[in-house]
């Protein structure tokens, strides 16, 4: 059953020069064409399914006009949900007013996720990102008065040059905001980027394990919890929708570049405006097999701390863990750890879990 929806608008006012999303700049008759086209994909595909989760992404979804903005929520105020549900819509704190703020509120969103990606001045003009301390600061108290109380705020770390201190600094400033939510992010250069044109190198692979650990004990300190190898949050603050993700549940995608997880396959939509413009919406389907199914469930399961129940995967598949896998050299290394419940990564391996999702890939397996 389809529980959760991904909705993506590609849209900014400015382009950061790290970004490798699929994004552009914000024309306004363009949006109004690219909201109709949106509005047909999702009536097209939606089967009235009542969801757990919606989720507005981008892009910068709140660069659009306060008008624009009112119709994305009306045409997915079309979808039904359940009575509990969260709904998240990412948010740029340059775009922020309190009209939209009041508009959202206004239409069931419940949860905010804004990119504030790090507090040091310097390290915002050269990321091209416009916001400063005082403007996240106003827009945070804003937020919390309108009425939202999940608020979660993106971090990004081993920028160009920054030390732990920089980072310790950024971690302090965000501790003093109304939030319950920390997603971080290590920089990656990527190539078409601004950074990478521009030769821009990254920090040592050392500094960058390091200001990860740094996050994480910090975090800890003043209350949140890391539920999986790069979120954090305050008891009961965890991103329900990120959770569809990690436990390989079912959810459409819908808008440019979006990818959907439907029954026996996943699908990414076209990159192209033009053909997403014209109703070509679907670009790569991936049919599953049972084997795929499984996979996905470990590499996407393993990224929770608490790991991948076994017999949750048991009941789902119809077999053992450990009859389709063959992961005991793994758990010879120190990689993996379980017990009768859980097979996980184990917390001090967190930064090379990448090392960890090999044993349940393609090729290494009893199937
Ligand atoms: S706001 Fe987000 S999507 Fe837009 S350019 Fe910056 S990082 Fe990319």
């Amino acid at each position: 059953m389809i529980q959760s929806v991904y909705v993506h608008i590609p849209f900014c006012r400015s382009i950061c020069s790290y970004c490798a999303f699929s994004k552009m700049f914000y024309e306004k008759s363009l949006v109004d064409r690219y909201l109709d086209a949106l509005e047909q994909e999702i009536k097209s595909t939606y089967q009235q399914e009542k969801l757990k989760t919606l989720y507005i992404g981008g892009g910068s979804p709140s660069c659009l006009s306060l008008r624009q903005l009112e119709r994305v929520l009306q045409i997915l105020s079309l979808l039904k949900k359940e009575k509990e549900y969260e709904y998240t819509i990412e948010l740029n704190i340059e775009d922020m007013t309190l009209e939209k703020l009041k508009l959202l509120f206004q239409y069931g969103i419940n949860r905010l996720s804004f990119g504030i990606e790090t507090v040091q001045q310097e390290q915002l003009q050269k990321m091209n990102r416009h916001h400063d301390v005082k403007k996240v600061q106003s827009v945070l108290k804003q937020a919390k008065d309108v009425g939202f109380s999940n608020i979660n705020v993106d971090l990004i770390y081993a920028l160009p040059h920054q030390t732990l201190r920089d980072v310790k600094r950024d971690l302090k400033f965000i501790c003093t905001l109304p939030i319950t939510h920390v997603s971080t992010y290590s920089l990656m250069i990527e190539e078409h980027t601004k950074f990478y044109v521009d030769g821009v190198t990254p920090v040592s692979e050392e500094m960058d394990e390091a200001m990860y650990w740094l996050m994480r004990e910090e975090l800890k300190k003043v209350g949140f919890a890391q539920y999986e190898i790069s979120n954090f949050c305050k008891p009961g603050y965890e991103s329900k929708h990120n959770l569809t993700y990690w436990d390989n549940a079912y959810y459409y995608g819908f808008g440019l570049s979006a990818s959907g997880y439907v029954p026996n396959k996943r699908y990414t939509n076209t990159k192209s405006i033009n053909q997403y413009l014209s109703g070509n919406w679907i670009k790569e389907i991936e049919e599953l097999t049972k084997f795929d199914e499984m996979s996905y469930e470990m590499i996407l399961g393993l990224r929770k701390l608490e790991g991948v129940a076994k017999q949750k995967f048991y009941h789902k598949f119809q077999k053992d863990v450990k009859d389709v896998f063959d992961y005991q050299a793994y758990l010879d290394r120190g990689l993996l750890e379980e017990d009768q419940n859980y097979l996980k990564i184990p917390e001090a391996k967190l930064y090379v879990s990448n090392e960890a999702m090999l044993a349940f890939v393609g090729g290494n397996n009893n199937e």
